[in-house]
């Protein structure tokens, strides 16, 4: 177990709250609209898998980070909310210093709840703003305007949100250089303190698929997204943010930058409990993967299962990971960090085998492209991304997954799924 020797492990608790007041039109997210009945048996089984866990694992641990994300977690009743994170307290031990984030949409905020949540324990706030723009969000079929976005800002700072964040979405069909310079410009003038920027991609079953394959819309033009993207990246290190991942910007202040420390966790491949619907942990070299329907998850729920170590009653599968696999999932996520990338020696240290002598070819050949660079050196140094590597990001990883197993690796174990029907 590549863990074990820490006296107290810290990890992440990601709850998955799968309803929403209306589906937009390009999301392929597990989440429903119009599924509101069923929100009083989904907190219950909620609170239930969080008890069955907590009781479950048998290293000893601390909660880094809690990330409530959906869905809309912000369109369920306050009281609700409260209460999960009251049997997260009763359940785990949480560090003093406990990032809380909660994911919300403007459309879904008002003052007195923002307090509420301020009041149970939330610290951080992540809104779904995505444009500046009346006719993409329109397009994007997001129930809020620009001037909700204001006030609900505006709400989650006087309610004492001193972490804020605004996503935003480009490659948007028919948005332009212009109205992507603007929605930028509109989202720095809220002074948030993190920004995630993701460009749209069209997922299959949604509406926006259908759109493009009927011809209503075209498909995002590729170059556009790449300039768009190039702006965002040097308006934002004027305007004093760190681009310390792919998609996302921290603000800096006093020399440090205000982090997601949640998805810090993912990218760094440590390990996190998911409770909910459709939501996966990795702890303990398992990978979990809860049953997705909310139906499908309260019923598991209340007819107690028992799943095999470490999972809950909620889990379709449990998966035991080799390190082969580790190691590659490793790459894929680490280097989405543009700074600090994959470290060699904690590399070393999580596998017990040196970076380049698993990855040595991949490595080279992509620092012969341009796309990787070594900060240091190869033994004690960081690999990662180049700044020509950072739009190419994809083609990067695809090196890192599906190879075959170097025979220097072959002791270790192979994976085994443990699928419940
Ligand atoms: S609010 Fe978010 S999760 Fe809900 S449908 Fe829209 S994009 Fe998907």
């Amino acid at each position: 177990m590549w863990y074990a020797m820490s006296m107290s492990i810290k990890i992440s608790l990601y709850i998955h709250i799968p309803f929403c007041r209306h589906r937009c039109a390009y999301c392929d997210f597990n989440t429903y609209a119009g599924q509101e009945g069923l929100i009083p048996s989904y907190l219950k089984a909620l609170e239930d898998e969080i008890e069955q866990v907590g009781k479950k694992l048998t290293f000893p641990f601390e909660v880094g980070t809690i990330f409530l994300g959906g869905g809309t977690p912000s369109y369920l009743p306050v009281e609700g909310l409260q209460n999960i994170l009251d049997t997260c307290r009763r359940a785990f031990l949480i560090s003093k210093e406990c990032e809380i984030s909660i994911e919300a949409n403007p459309g879904t905020v008002n003052r007195d709840g923002l307090s509420q949540l301020r009041m149970a324990g939330f610290n951080r706030i992540s809104m779904g703003m995505q444009s500046a723009n009346i006719n993409e969000l329109r397009l994007l079929e997001r129930e809020h305007d620009p001037v909700t976005v204001i006030r609900a800002v505006e709400s989650a700072r006087l309610a004492g949100f001193e972490n804020l964040n605004l996503d935003l979405i480009f490659g948007i069909p028919g948005q332009t250089m212009e109205s992507w310079q603007q929605s930028i410009q509109f989202a720095l003038r809220l002074k948030p303190d993190h920004l995630s920027l993701y460009a749209l991609t069209i997922e299959h079953g949604t509406p926006f698929k259908k759109w493009i394959e009927r011809g209503l819309i075209n498909l995002p033009d590729d170059d556009l997204a790449a300039d768009q993207y190039d702006f965002a990246c040097e308006l934002l290190a004027e305007a004093g943010f760190e681009h310390y991942e792919i998609s996302n910007w921290a603000l800096k202040f006093d020399h440090q930058a205000k982090v997601c420390h949640h998805n810090l966790q993912y990218w760094r491949y440590l390990p996190y409990i998911g409770v909910g619907a459709g939501a996966h942990g990795f702890l303990e070299n398992y990978r979990t993967i809860n049953v997705r329907g909310i139906k499908a998850y309260i019923d598991r729920m209340k007819l107690g299962v028992e799943m095999p170590y470490p999972a809950s009653s909620a889990a379709e599968q449990v998966i035991e990971m080799d390190l082969w696999t580790q190691m590659q999932e490793k790459m894929m996520v680490s280097l989405r960090l543009l700074n600090e990338g994959v470290s060699a020696t904690s590399f070393a240290r999580q596998f017990g085998v040196e970076l380049e002598e698993v990855f040595g070819n991949q490595i080279a050949r992509l620092i012969q492209q341009g796309l990787l660079e070594w900060v240091d050196n190869p033994t004690q140094g960081c690999l990662r991304l180049t700044r020509q590597g950072w739009l190419l990001a994809n083609r990067v990883f695809r090196e890192f997954i599906g190879l075959k197993e170097p025979p220097l690796l072959r002791k270790f174990t192979h994976s085994t799924t443990t699928r419940v029907p």
